[in-house]
């Protein structure tokens, strides 16, 4: 815990200088699947850039094809693992019926003029 009260997660780590980029690549959480290429940083790749959140709420991130996207399950699971979760791991529970969608974020950070 820092004096925000955040606990530190992968998720906030600090970016990465681009000569090491070469070396890392995005795992999800949930299948395993490297995702390498076109990442952004350590956790936001092509095709895996959504976070599971502890209060089970799914975050999608630039990089995910469902960007701005947020999902909540549709029945809490008794425990939540957080982590990186790719967008086929999202699409396949969504076809499962367990998670469905609850807003879209997208343009939550542009600036109103
Ligand atoms: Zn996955």
């Amino acid at each position: 815990m820092n004096n925000f009260g955040f606990e530190k997660t992968k998720k906030f780590k600090k970016t990465i200088p681009i000569i090491e980029r070469e070396l890392i690549s995005v795992e999800c959480s949930f299948c395993g699947q490297e995702f390498k290429g076109s990442y952004f940083n350590d956790y936001q790749a092509s095709g895996c850039a959504a976070y599971l959140e502890k209060n089970g709420e799914i975050h999608c991130h630039f990089g995910s094809e469902l960007d701005g996207d947020v999902y909540a399950f549709c029945k809490l699971p008794a425990k939540i693992e957080e982590g990186i979760i790719c967008d086929r791991c999202i699409k396949r529970l969504i076809a499962d019926g367990k998670i469905s969608f609850l807003r879209s974020d997208l343009g939550f950070f542009d600036v109103a003029i």
